[in-house]
């Protein structure tokens, strides 16, 4: 459903750079991203979560090539899924020269921890191959010159170090990379990408490392990317959670969702319930949550338990149910008040709605 959203965001144009098919930068949709946690050398476990982050709606998945094993398996895992893979290569140069030509969409790399010689190669390997890179900051992992300089992993550090690594690959001629300035505190990393923004056209991929755990780290991440997007800063996201990667790909939706960004899926507009609800608005949503779960077409639905905001919630709702008196709540088809049903029939009849919907925007 088409309606006014106050969304003000003026994102920044930055350089666009491409991950296999996916653009990232300019005026490109903002992606999600995610990272396997299974051995990479499993193949069937990795392709099968990579299948399982490409149908929740990844963009991109992150593999992790800790050894030459690692690599080898890439090759056959780059075949067998259909987002582009992003190489996480750490130390050691010869890995980023495997994953390169073993069909890595980008390489994320920290090329202070490869060396200015090494880092020459690794170059030659993504031009040669056509990829990109990810200069991948982080405040766990931050150089020995740097941490000397500023004696701790500050905002500032961790742009020094992001302007080092551009430089090095400015001076090797490569610009195809974007770059990430990660931080477990949110104040830092907010502080480190605002700053690097200022200083740098090149598109920035957020995100809040170490978030923690499911709850703890959505808020965080929810809090800090969304913050930066709105104001304009950012090109691609991940969240990171110490739980399911599916789970951060769901997050990483909700952030743009919320943000008017991205749309996907059923977006549920409930109320918290009271004393007013006319039907139990809580069992009600969860259930339809569920019974949704597989929609995968943007339809707004506002499940509100009375009058006192159920109308005006339908109005800039695809289907909406206002809770009413003695069991007769208030079904509305694009704001416009429909017919009465029971609380019996909400979830059903919802269901078959927005299935219904669903149908006719495929055709
Ligand atoms: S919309 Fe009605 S039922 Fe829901 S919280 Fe508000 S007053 Fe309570």
């Amino acid at each position: 459903m088409n309606y006014n959203i106050d969304n003000n965001i003026n994102r920044k144009k930055t350089k666009q750079i491409m991950v296999g098919n996916v653009k990232v930068g300019g005026d490109a949709t903002v992606s999600i991203q995610s990272m396997t946690n299974t051995i990479t050398e499993d193949i069937d476990a990795t392709v099968n979560q990579i299948k399982e982050l490409e149908d929740e709606g990844a963009d991109i998945v992150r593999v992790s090539c800790p050894n030459k094993d690692s690599t080898a398996a890439l090759k056959e895992i780059v075949q067998n899924v259909n987002v582009p893979i992003v190489a996480d290569i750490h130390f050691h140069y010869m890995r980023a020269l495997e994953a390169a030509d073993s069909g890595a969409a980008c390489l994320r790399i920290n090329p202070g921890n490869i060396g200015a010689e090494k880092i020459k190669e690794v170059v030659a390997a993504a031009k040669a191959n056509n990829i990109s890179m990810r200069i991948g900051v982080n405040a766990g992992s931050l150089d020995k010159n740097i941490l000397e300089k500023y004696k701790e992993p500050c905002a500032d550090a961790l742009v020094d170090s992001a302007l080092q690594n551009i430089e090095l690959l400015e001076s090797n001629n490569f610009d195809n990379f974007k770059i990430s300035v990660k931080a477990s505190n949110v104040h830092t990393m907010c502080s480190a990408y605002e700053k690097l923004s200022n200083l740098t056209n090149y598109p920035l991929h957020l995100g809040l490392t170490e978030a923690g755990t499911y709850i703890s780290g959505s808020i965080k991440s929810s809090m800090s990317i969304g913050k930066l997007l709105s104001h304009g800063i950012g090109d691609t996201i991940r969240v990171s959670l110490t739980a399911d990667p599916v789970e951060e790909i769901k997050i990483g939706y909700e952030i743009l969702k919320s943000l008017d960004l991205r749309s996907r899926g059923v977006k549920i507009i409930s109320c918290p319930s009271c004393a007013r609800q006319a039907f139990p608005v809580i069992e009600t949503v969860k259930t339809l949550e569920q019974r949704l779960s597989h929609i995968k077409k943007s339809i707004t639905v506002s499940i509100i338990g009375c009058i006192v905001n159920g109308p005006g919630e339908a109005l800039n709702s695809d289907i909406g149910v206002t809770g009413g008196g003695k069991g007769t709540n208030m079904l509305y088809l694009s704001g416009v008040t429909d017919h009465k049903i029971s609380n019996e029939d909400i979830v059903n009849k919802v269901v078959k709605l927005v299935e219904e919907r669903v149908e006719s925007l495929n055709d």
